[in-house]
């Protein structure tokens, strides 16, 4: 792609932020694993980083709490003539790196040299695509996500938008739902939709989903118990309209018909 030599000069470098999926390599685009490839530096959080397939690239790892150092790091690297891939895990525009380098760009600090990296952003099937797949077709009609992190955000704004979205008949998914410093707010959720919600209104648990220890859980509003959530679960609520096909001997089907009919 770059004459050699050419390095130094700031002509051939690049930018690209790359979604790796949910997990398994079947589930890395054709696109991301080229762009991966062709890159001379690897930038983004440890565990990400780690997921890269092994090749001669330099890995710049860094912790979880530094997206918007992590995304000048690599605008500054790429305007210096490196290839630079940023990496997510699934697809970098939700919840992930892809904003925070945008973020950085648009910084009126930053240098003129930024805005002239070539930059890219190439899409990955994020968390709740994957599990959606794994329980039928719970995002088959309106559905929005929401991340109840509120490191980034009062929680005022989160528990705003769970009744909002419930009172609209949104089906819900649930981005980075506990973890250790935040081990209620997925119970306050689901206090604030059971008072708009039905108790057998259908919610889906996908933990690790494409991962050896994938697990899923289809459960209900009623019934859910937060602890069955980690960090490495998306959590789906069905809408007024979501269903259930029973199965033999396993989870039933969860799907929410493309046609809506307002609840009776
Ligand atoms: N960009 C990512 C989301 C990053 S936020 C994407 O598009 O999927 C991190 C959150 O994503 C986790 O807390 C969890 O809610 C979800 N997540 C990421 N990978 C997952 C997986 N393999 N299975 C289930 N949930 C996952």
């Amino acid at each position: 792609m770059s004459a050699p030599g050419t390095k130094a000069d700031g002509a051939s470098g690049w930018l690209t932020v790359v979604g790796l999926g949910p997990g398994p390599e079947d589930w890395l685009t054709p696109e991301a694993r080229r762009d991966l490839a062709e890159a001379t530096d690897i930038v983004g959080y440890g565990p990400y980083v780690d997921r890269v397939p092994p090749g001669p690239q330099i890995r710049h790892a860094s912790d979880n709490r530094v997206e918007l150092d992590r995304a000048r790091q690599a605008l500054a690297l790429a305007a210096e003539g490196r290839r630079v891939a940023v990496v997510s895990g699934g697809d970098p525009g939700v919840f992930a790196m892809a904003a925070a380098v945008f973020e950085a760009l648009d910084d009126p600090a930053a240098p003129a040299a930024w805005h002239r990296v070539p930059l890219r952003v190439d899409p990955g099937v994020s968390a709740m695509q994957a599990a959606a797949a794994r329980a039928g077709a719970p995002l088959g009609h309106d559905f929005c996500a929401i991340s109840l992190s509120d490191n980034l955000k009062p929680w005022e704004v989160v528990t705003r938008r769970v009744r909002l979205a419930a009172e609209a008949d949104f089906v819900i998914a649930f981005y980075n739902p506990i973890s250790r410093a935040r081990p209620w707010q997925l119970g306050a959720a689901f206090d604030v939709l059971r008072e708009v919600r039905a108790p057998e209104t259908p919610v889906i648990l996908g933990q690790a989903i494409g991962r050896p220890d994938e697990k899923l859980i289809v459960t209900s509003l009623g019934a859910v118990d937060p602890a069955q959530a980690d960090m490495r679960t998306v959590v789906i609520v069905g809408a007024s309209h979501t269903r259930l096909i029973p199965r033999d001997g396993r989870q039933p089907w969860v799907y929410t018909p493309r046609s809506y009919r307002a609840p009776a």
